[in-house]
C-alpha cells in the first residue's frame, strides 16, 4: 500500500459518519400511502424542488426555514418527511401547530399517523413507546424524544415546554393572539430559546398582502424560487403569473383551452407545457435577497411548478374567479402562493350605471324573465325605511326590481305595516310568472329593538335581522340569538341576528358592477329609476388607511351623497345569501315557474271551456302559459333594444 492509499485509508477511517440529506433519507425510507398523488416510496424526479426545501433543514448554518408556497406542491409532505427523518436520525423534543386543535387532531390523525405506519424507522421507534400510553394523538413520544401537536389558538398547549424543533403549518390562518398570551407563532418560537441547535420551519400559503405572516417571514429571508431553464435559450428564470399567456390572446374572448404557455423572460419564446418536467429536474433554488439574519431561509413556490395541475386548469381557475374578489383571492392565494393585495377601488361611475338601465328594457316593479328568486334589503332611518327589491338568476345575475322610501317614524307600526306590504306581496315577472320575496333583511345597527320587535312580529314573512360589520369578515356569520326585548325581559321566541361582512359585500356588488355583459354576477338595472339612487349605489369609495403602522382598507362615502342605496342592496345580497343564492337549483326554479304558469293557463282555459264543451274537456299540456297578466303590462323592450307590446 502506498502512502497515498495509507492516507486515502487514514481518513476514511477518521471522518465521523457525515449525517445523511434528509431526500437522500427519505428516498430510502419514507413510503407515500396509496391515497397520495404519488403513492409508494418517495422520489425526487416528479417534483424536485422538493428536495431542496427538505435538505435546507441540514444545511451548515441554517436556523430559520419559511416556505411560502401555493396549495398542491407537496408542503405535507415535506414537513413529514422533515418530521419523520429527525426522529429516525436526530430525536428531540418537537412541537407542531395547526390553525385550532380540531386541525392539529385531523393532521395526526389523517397524515401522521399514516406516515408512522409505512415508515419503518419510524414505526419501530414509536411503536416500543405507544403501549406505555405516553403516545396520544397530540403527542407522540420516541425514544430521545417527543412530537406534540398543538392549536394556535389554545396557550396553554404553546407554553411550559422546552422544544428543540417548531413546525407552524398554515400559520398565515393563526390568530393574532392566542389567549391573551400574544402571538402564537413568537410563542413557540421563544419555546425554543433554550437550544443551541434549535430549528424553526414556518410553512403557509398566505393570506392578504401586509396582513401576512409568511410574507413577513419571507420578506426578511435570503427568498429563494426555483429557476428552471429555458428550453430554447436556456436562460435561468423563476416562474411568475404575468408572463402566461393564451394561445388566442389576441381574440375577443380569449380562452386558455386554446393553448396556454410561458413566455421566457430572454428569448420570449413560448414555451409549452410539454417541458416542464424536464425544466424542473434541471431546476434549482437561488436566492433573490439577503437575509435579515443569514440563519434564515426563505422558499416561495407556486402551483405552475407543480406535476399534479397542468397550466390550462390552472389559468381556467383564474377565469372563473377573476371577477369575484373572494375566488379571486382564493386563486391569488392557493395557486401563486403569493398575498393578495386589495386594490383601492376607483370611484364608480353613476352615469353609466343610469345609462345600463335606461336601455335595459325592464321597468322599475316588474321582473325580467331571467329573474327566478327575489330578496330585500332595509336601511332604516329616523324618519323613513328604505328598501330595494333585488331578483337574482342562474349564475347570481342581479337585477335590481325596486326601491321605496317608506316616510313615517320607524317607532311607529305604520312605517313597518308598509314595509311588510311592500315585501310580501306578489311580483310578477314579465311573463307572467308570480314570485314572492324569500328573505328580507334588515339592518338593527340603529333602533336596534325596534327592528328587533318587527322583525318577529313579521318573520313569517321571512324577515331577518342583521348588524353590519367591517373588516376582514365572512359576508354572512353564523346568527346569535337575541331573546332580550327593549324592556330587558327574556322572550320567549326571540330572533337571530345576521353578522353581514359589508366591506366584502361592497366589494362583491363593486367588482360585480365592472361586468360589461350580461350573464352570471351581472347587474341589470330597470330603466326608471331615480339619478339619487344611482350616485347613491356609487356613493363610496375604497381607499387605504393606516393603524400602528399596518396599512388597511376601509369603504368611505363620498361628500354630500345618500348611500342608502349601496347599504340597502348590501342587505339584500346578505339576504339572497340567507336564501341559498350560491347552493340554488336555477334550473328546477324555472321549471318551477314554468309548471306555474301552465296550471294558472290550464285553468283559465278549463273555466273557458268549461262554459262550453263541459263533457270533452282535457287539460292541454302544451299550453305556452306565457300569456296571464295580472295587471296591464307596460311597454317591454327586448335586449336587443327593439319595443314590443307583451304578448296577451
Ligand atoms: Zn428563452
Amino acid at each position: 500500500m502506498d502512502a497515498q492509499a495509507l492516507i486515502s485509508q487514514a481518513f476514511t477511517e477518521f471522518t465521523p459518519p457525515k449525517r445523511q440529506l434528509p431526500s437522500q433519507w427519505a428516498v430510502e425510507n419514507f413510503e407515500l400511502p396509496e391515497t397520495s398523488a404519488e403513492p409508494g416510496r418517495w422520489h425526487s424526479d416528479r417534483a424536485p424542488y422538493q428536495a431542496g426545501i427538505l435538505d435546507a433543514a441540514c444545511e451548515a448554518g441554517v436556523q430559520k426555514i419559511t416556505l411560502m408556497c401555493s396549495a398542491q406542491i407537496g408542503k405535507t409532505i415535506i414537513l413529514l418527511i422533515i418530521i419523520c427523518y429527525l426522529i429516525d436520525l436526530d430525536p428531540c423534543s418537537m412541537l407542531m401547530t395547526q390553525p385550532t386543535t380540531d386541525m392539529a387532531e385531523i393532521f395526526s390523525k389523517e397524515k401522521l399517523s399514516s406516515a408512522i405506519t409505512h415508515v419503518k424507522p419510524v414505526t419501530a421507534k414509536i411503536a416500543q413507546r405507544s403501549r406505555d400510553a405516553n403516545s396520544t394523538i397530540l403527542m407522540k413520544m420516541f425514544a430521545g424524544g417527543f412530537l406534540r401537536l398543538a392549536g394556535a389558538n389554545s396557550p396553554s398547549s404553546l407554553a411550559s415546554m422546552s422544544i428543540r424543533a417548531y413546525f407552524g403549518d398554515e400559520i398565515d390562518k393563526y390568530p393574532r393572539s392566542a389567549g391573551k398570551e400574544g402571538d402564537p407563532v413568537k410563542l413557540a418560537i421563544q419555546r425554543t430559546e433554550t437550544f443551541w441547535n434549535w430549528l424553526v420551519f414556518l410553512v403557509s400559503t398566505p393570506s392578504i398582502k401586509e396582513n401576512s405572516r409568511i410574507e413577513e417571514e419571507f420578506e426578511v429571508s435570503d427568498q429563494r424560487r426555483y429557476f428552471v431553464p429555458c428550453p430554447h435559450c436556456g436562460h435561468k428564470q423563476h416562474l411568475i403569473w404575468s408572463r402566461f399567456q393564451y394561445a388566442d390572446k389576441d381574440t375577443k374572448n380569449a380562452n386558455p383551452l386554446s393553448g396556454v404557455y410561458y413566455i421566457c423572460e430572454s428569448c420570449n419564446s413560448p414555451i409549452e407545457e410539454k417541458y416542464k418536467s424536464q425544466m424542473l429536474r434541471q431546476g434549482q433554488w437561488v436566492a433573490t435577497a439577503v437575509a435579515v439574519d443569514p440563519k434564515h431561509i426563505g422558499f416561495h413556490i407556486n402551483r405552475f411548478y407543480s406535476p399534479w395541475k397542468g397550466w390550462v386548469d390552472l389559468c381556467l381557475d383564474y377565469e372563473t374567479s377573476r371577477d369575484d374578489p373572494q375566488k379571486l383571492q382564493v386563486f391569488w392565494n392557493a395557486t401563486l402562493g403569493l398575498p393578495f393585495e386589495r386594490v383601492a377601488g376607483e370611484k364608480l361611475d353613476w352615469q353609466l350605471y343610469r345609462d345600463r338601465g335606461s336601455g335595459s328594457g325592464y321597468q322599475r316593479g316588474f321582473v325580467p324573465n331571467g329573474g327566478l328568486i327575489l330578496t330585500a334589503g332595509v336601511d332604516v332611518q329616523a324618519d323613513r325605511l328604505e328598501v330595494v327589491i333585488v331578483a337574482w338568476g342562474e349564475g347570481e345575475q342581479a337585477y335590481v326590481i325596486d326601491y321605496h322610501k317608506i316616510l313615517g317614524d320607524p317607532l311607529s307600526t305604520q312605517a313597518w305595516e308598509q314595509l311588510a306590504h311592500v315585501t310580501g306581496k306578489v311580483y310578477q315577472r314579465v311573463d307572467g310568472a308570480e314570485l314572492r320575496i324569500r328573505a328580507t333583511c334588515v339592518d338593527s345597527g340603529y333602533l336596534t329593538q325596534e327592528v328587533y320587535h318587527n322583525v318577529r312580529k313579521y318573520r313569517y314573512l321571512h324577515w331577518f335581522a342583521i348588524k353590519g360589520q367591517s373588516g376582514d369578515k365572512p359576508l354572512v356569520s353564523r346568527p346569535s340569538p337575541q331573546e332580550i326585548n327593549y324592556k330587558g325581559d327574556k322572550i320567549k321566541r326571540g330572533i337571530n341576528l345576521y353578522k353581514v361582512g359589508v366591506d366584502l359585500a361592497k366589494e362583491t356588488l363593486y367588482s360585480r358592477s365592472k361586468i360589461e355583459t350580461p350573464g352570471a354576477k351581472y347587474i341589470n338595472f330597470p330603466n326608471n329609476l331615480d339619478t339619487d339612487w344611482y350616485e347613491g349605489f356609487c356613493g363610496e369609495v375604497q381607499v387605504t388607511k393606516h393603524r400602528n403602522g399596518q396599512p388597511y382598507m376601509v369603504w368611505e362615502k363620498l361628500a354630500g351623497v345618500r348611500n342608502e342605496p349601496l347599504d340597502t342592496f348590501v342587505y339584500a345580497l346578505a339576504a339572497a345569501h340567507l336564501a341559498g343564492v350560491t347552493r340554488m337549483n336555477w334550473g328546477k326554479i324555472e321549471s318551477e315557474l314554468e309548471e306555474q304558469l301552465m296550471s294558472e293557463a290550464t285553468s283559465d282555459k278549463a273555466t273557458s271551456q268549461i262554459n262550453k264543451t263541459p263533457n270533452n274537456f282535457k287539460p292541454n299540456g302544451h299550453l305556452t302559459g306565457r300569456s296571464k297578466a295580472k295587471t296591464p303590462c307596460p311597454l317591454v323592450r327586448s335586449r336587443k333594444g327593439n319595443v314590443r307590446r307583451r304578448r296577451n
